[in-house]
C-alpha cells in the first residue's frame, strides 16, 4: 500500500426518509435559537414549512439565490445576519444555496446547517466559493463546512429532470476525481466508488422512474460520498475546466460536469490504468469514458457546450484561463489538449484520449 494522509472532517449527518422533522432538535443541539433562514425559490414550500415549524425561531429569510454566490448577496447577507443578531444559518437548497451560507460563516462566528435538495455536495466540503464580477475565486476553510447535514430524500423527490442529471454527473465527477486526486488515500477511495455505484444504481432506476424513493434514496447516498470525498482531497483538472465554464461564461455547473467528464477520463485513462479499471468496475462498464458519456445520455444531460450557451470564440478565452490556473493532473495538461478538448466538446464529438 502507497503512504497516505488522510484528515477527517468535524461534522454531523442525518440522512433518510423524512429527516427534515429532525431540524427543530438538530438546532437545539446547535443551541441555535435565531435562525436565518436561505433558500432556492425552487425550495420555497419547503422553506416556508421549515418557517412555520421553527416558529418564531426564524428571525430572517432569504429567498432569491444567483447561482456562483456574487459577492454583493453575500454582503448583503452578512447584513441581515448582523442586524436581526442572528446565531445561526439554515440553507435549503443546491450548491449555490449552501454557498451563500458558507460565505456567511467564513467572516462571522454563527452555527450552520446545511439541507441539500440537489446532489452538488457542497455542504461536505470546507470549501467556498465567491464570484467578484466574473471571476469565481475559490479557498479552503474548515469554518465554512456546515455543523449539520440534514439529507432528507423527499425533499429531492420532485427535482426538475434537467437539475437531475447535471447535478447526478457533478456528483460523478467529485467521485472521479477524488479516486485520480494527489490526496488520495485508500479510505477516500472506498467512499468514491461507493459512491460512483450508487450514482449509477441510482441513475439507472430515476431516469425511468423520476419519482422513485430508493433511485433518489441512491442518488443522495451517492452524492453524500462525493461531497465526503471532495472535502478530503483536491480535484483535477475537470474541475478547472468547470470552474471557469460556470465562473466565467455562466455556464450551468452540473451540465457543464456532464459535458466535460467523459473527455477528462478518456485523457487520463493512460495515466492511471488501476484506477480506470477500478472505475469502469464501479460502473458496470468495459470503458470508463465511453460509459460516463452514456450515463450521461440515459439521464438526458447535455453532450455538447454548445448546447449550454458558449460561444466557439470564448473557446480561445477559456482555454487561457484554465491553463493559468491549471493545478494537479495525473498526466500532465498542455495548452493544445485543453483547446482541442474544449473543440470536441463545443461539437459533442465522443470522447478521445488525442
Ligand atoms: P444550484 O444550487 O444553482 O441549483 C441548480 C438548479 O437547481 C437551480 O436552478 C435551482 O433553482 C434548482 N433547484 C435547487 N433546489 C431545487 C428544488 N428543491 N427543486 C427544484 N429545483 C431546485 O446548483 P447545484 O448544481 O446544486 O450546485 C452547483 C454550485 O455549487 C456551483 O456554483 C458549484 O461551484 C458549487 N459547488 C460547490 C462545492 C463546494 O464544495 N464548495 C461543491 C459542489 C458544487
Amino acid at each position: 500500500m502507497r503512504s497516505f494522509t488522510y484528515e477527517l472532517l468535524p461534522g454531523r449527518v442525518v440522512f433518510g426518509s423524512g429527516t427534515i422533522v429532525r431540524l427543530p432538535v438538530e438546532l437545539d443541539v446547535l443551541e441555535a435559537s435565531r435562525v436565518v433562514l436561505i433558500s432556492d425559490n425552487m425550495a420555497k414550500t419547503d422553506a416556508d414549512q421549515i418557517e412555520s415549524d421553527l416558529g418564531g425561531r426564524v428571525v430572517g429569510r432569504i429567498g432569491e439565490i444567483e447561482p456562483h454566490v456574487p459577492i454583493e448577496k453575500v454582503e448583503a447577507a452578512r447584513r441581515l445576519t448582523d442586524d436581526r443578531q442572528a446565531d445561526a444559518v439554515v440553507t435549503i437548497g443546491g450548491g449555490s444555496t449552501t454557498g451563500v451560507g458558507k460565505a456567511i460563516v467564513l467572516e462571522k462566528e454563527l452555527s450552520f446547517l446545511a439541507i441539500p435538495t440537489t446532489y452538488a455536495g457542497s455542504e461536505m466540503t470546507p470549501i467556498y466559493g465567491i464570484t467578484v464580477g466574473d471571476v469565481k475565486r475559490t479557498g479552503r476553510d474548515p469554518r465554512v463546512k456546515p455543523k449539520t447535514v440534514i439529507y432528507d430524500v423527499d425533499l429531492t423527490l420532485d427535482l426538475p429532470t434537467e437539475v437531475t442529471s447535471g447535478s447526478t454527473m457533478n456528483a460523478l465527477a467529485h467521485c472521479v476525481e477524488a479516486l485520480y486526486a494527489r490526496e488520495r488515500s485508500p479510505i477516500v477511495s472506498i467512499m468514491a466508488l461507493e459512491g460512483i455505484r450508487a450514482l449509477k444504481r441510482g441513475s439507472m432506476v430515476v431516469a425511468g422512474d423520476p419519482g422513485n424513493v430508493d433511485g433518489r434514496s441512491d442518488l443522495l447516498y451517492g452524492a453524500f460520498l462525493a461531497g465526503a470525498s471532495l472535502g478530503a482531497v483536491g480535484m483535477a483538472i475537470h474541475h478547472r475546466i468547470c470552474h471557469v465554464l460556470g465562473g466565467t461564461f455562466g455556464l450551468a455547473h452540473g451540465d457543464a460536469n456532464a459535458v466535460i467528464l467523459p473527455h477528462v477520463v478518456a485523457y487520463n485513462r493512460e495515466a492511471e490504468p488501476e484506477v480506470m479499471a477500478a472505475l469502469a468496475d464501479a460502473l458496470g462498464v468495459a470503458e470508463p469514458a465511453q460509459g460516463i458519456r452514456e450515463l450521461a445520455e440515459t439521464l438526458g444531460a447535455p453532450t455538447s457546450l454548445a448546447e449550454l450557451g458558449i460561444k466557439e470564440p470564448d473557446l480561445d478565452r477559456a482555454t487561457e484561463m484554465i491553463v493559468d490556473g491549471v493545478g494537479y493532473n495525473p498526466r500532465p495538461v498542455e495548452r493544445e489538449w485543453i483547446r482541442h478538448l474544449l473543440e470536441d466538446a463545443f461539437a459533442g464529438r465522443p470522447p478521445s484520449a488525442q
